[in-house]
């Protein structure tokens, strides 16, 4: 069985409010293009998953309309059929999004009647196998959908969830705030309510590298409550790692024990019902894609540029926000009193954010020769003793306390995101604690106007694309 999913960007859905919410109280309706991103095994429920991902939103023309009240609207197919040959070019999906000025989250006995007849004209248009969106946008913008895999009547699966990112990241599901919390967690809903919560109990996060910050991340969104965790990260436990591993003992580097494995265990062993899949492997690995698409949220915690490269492609592609963390610290000269840098970045990557290369965080030099060292790590030894490439320095400096209040920031703010508790503004697309002076900054880059990823909305929500994260022209 296969499960669904629509993602809008936060950019289309405005779009869409402007268009169908209005002061006329009657229903309006507009055209959405998405692009797919297909799961075989999501590895929390083991089933199949399709997101469909927003890519362009066609409102359907007012002059178009044969009739609206404000439970009821009819229009020409002409511009559905127009709007069918742009899907069927670039090999989307169309959806109709109407709204429902009078708050009805479900779909009307009309729409049970319409829609079918809306299908059939779609399969006509681009061929049997294709399928259709309907979405509802109420007055008060809460979004429900459903997925017509056949023309006929109920020949639908409901939507598990449609998410909007952005600034915040909202998710819309049926029975939203109806369920009191578990005791656990009982608490934290007096702070911030029973709906974050249940929000958080939904969510598919994967913690991509596990180490001093991505451990501190892991154990903090359990505590949380997020329900579906995934660790990605090749390494063992060191005893170099002991000093800042969340959840790591001596016998797990005795045993050479895998850093996943001792986290996964960890956060099993609270026994706060979260399901954590361990992943012993690089991010980059084909293996990996399932749990990366099937995510709603990643954390980056590596310290690798090859790790950050693909994150940094991914998050655009497929609408998953990254939250990446980074931390440096400059020690100066030996002796001296005064430390050069201890900072700690928290960044997102998303559509409308600037990426890490436009940012300056990745060093491509870096990341090639680190794919190098993967690949071909004869060849990779041989440059460097040569000086060809450029080789890992020491170890980098690291101390528990500092790694720990950057997997707060970051995990706070995935939270205001989702419940905005900071207020209007309080999002942050790039955040730099400087915990030697005491305070934060948010440096601002633009995006660079040739950088593919950040500089333009050309691959936002592009999906699967044969090669994965391939060009698109
Ligand atoms: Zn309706
Ligand atoms: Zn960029």
């Amino acid at each position: 069985m296969t499960t669904y999913s629509l993602t809008l960007q936060r950019a289309h859905l405005d779009q869409l409010k402007t268009h169908l919410i209005r002061d006329d109280g009657c229903e309006h309706a507009a055209y959405i293009l998405c692009n797919k991103a297909s799961s075989r095994h999501d590895p929390w429920d083991r089933q199949a998953h399709t997101k469909f991902l927003s890519a362009k939103i066609i409102p359907v023309p007012d002059d178009q309309v044969i009739e609206r009240t404000e439970n009821l609207i009819t229009w020409q197919t002409a511009s559905f059929v127009f709007a069918l040959k742009q899907a069927a070019a670039k090999g989307q999906t169309i959806g109709i999004v109407h709204s429902h000025p009078a708050g009805m989250t479900m779909f009307s006995a009309q729409d049970d009647s319409n829609e079918p007849d809306l299908v059939q004209l779609a399969v006509n248009r681009n061929g049997a196998g294709t399928n259709m969106l309907s979405v509802i946008l109420t007055a008060d913008g809460h979004l429900t959908g459903r997925a017509w895999l056949h023309p006929s009547k109920k020949g639908y699966e409901p939507m598990r969830t449609v998410r909007v990112i952005g600034e915040r990241f909202d998710l819309h599901y049926p029975g939203r705030g109806a369920e009191v919390s578990m005791p656990s967690f009982h608490r934290q809903a007096l702070a911030f309510g029973h709906a974050l919560n249940q929000d958080l109990r939904r969510l598919r996060v994967t913690i991509v590298g596990c180490g001093g910050t991505g451990s501190a991340v892991a154990m903090l969104l359990a505590r949380l409550g997020v329900g579906q965790l995934a660790l990605i990260d090749n390494d063992i436990v060191d005893q170099t790692n002991l000093n800042r591993l969340h959840g790591s003992r001596q016998a797990d580097a005795d045993a050479m024990r895998p850093k996943v494995q001792v986290v996964a265990n960890a956060i099993a062993e609270m026994g706060l019902g979260i399901r954590v899949v361990p992943i012993e492997a690089w991010v980059g690995d084909p293996g990996c894609r399932d749990v990366l698409r099937s995510s709603d949220i990643i954390f980056g915690c590596t310290d690798d540029h090859e790790g950050r490269l693909f994150l940094n492609r991914f998050a655009y592609y497929y609408l998953s926000p990254v939250i990446d963390i980074g931390l440096a610290i400059d020690p100066g000269e030996k002796d001296a009193l005064e430390l050069k840098a201890l900072d700690g970045r928290v960044t997102i990557l998303s559509p409308h954010h600037t990426c890490l290369l436009c940012r300056g965080v990745i060093d491509p030099e870096i990341a090639r020769s680190e794919t190098m060292r993967r690949e071909n790590p004869e060849e990779y030894e041989q440059r460097k003793a040569e000086s060809y490439v450029v080789g890992e320095g020491n170890p980098t400096p690291a101390v528990v306390t500092f790694t720990t209040e950057l997997a707060c920031m970051a995990v706070n703010e995935l939270i205001h995101r989702m419940q905005g508790f900071k207020g209007e503004n309080g999002a942050a697309a790039n955040r730099v604690r400087k915990f030697h002076l005491g305070e934060d900054r948010r440096p601002g880059h633009q995006p660079g106007a040739s950088c593919r990823i950040c500089g333009g909305d050309g691959l936002w929500g592009a999906g699967d694309v044969d090669p994965f994260l391939g060009r698109i022209d």
